[in-house]
């Protein structure tokens, strides 16, 4: 175990402990989802909403794609100076019918991987930071 501190790499994106969630929004009029929020207007094209609910989303989902990378990640991963290739998948959330890209889960190799695979969100240390281990949400295999 660690004695450093932990908190979110960003805040407000995710929630954390047992069963952590993404934080959406969804638009009060069209019932759309959005991840990152969304608050200011509606990005459905054919609604004009402009109020929105915020909600945990789903926490599990299926692969739709992953891919693995050899460069240094955009916000929010951002990664230390240690940088070391990693796997994103691309998972789309069943309920909301909407696909969120992460990061799969330490020591989940790419070869772990199949497009349809069930995966649930967890949130792990993506770099430290004065002595404070900075979270993410990444996508993990479920078992079985
Ligand atoms: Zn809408």
């Amino acid at each position: 175990m660690s004695d450093k501190a932990a908190a979110p790499a960003i805040e407000g994106w995710f929630t954390t402990g047992d069963d952590p969630h993404l934080i959406g929004t969804q638009c009060k009029t069209c019932g759309t989802y959005f991840f990152p929020k969304q608050d200011l207007y509606c990005k459905n094209p054919a609604c004009r909403g402009t109020e929105f609910d915020e909600v945990e989303l789903s926490r599990t989902g299926k692969i739709w794609s992953y891919t693995e990378h050899y460069y240094q990640p955009p916000e929010p991963y951002i990664s230390g100076d240690d940088f070391e290739p990693y796997t994103v998948a691309a998972v789309e959330l069943e309920k909301e019918k909407m696909v969120i890209l992460g990061q799969v889960a330490n020591g989940v190799a790419h070869a772990d991987l199949t497009t349809g695979q069930d995966v649930e969100l967890v949130i792990e240390t993506l770099y430290e930071e004065d002595n404070t281990e900075r979270t993410v949400w990444k996508w993990k295999p479920l078992a079985g």
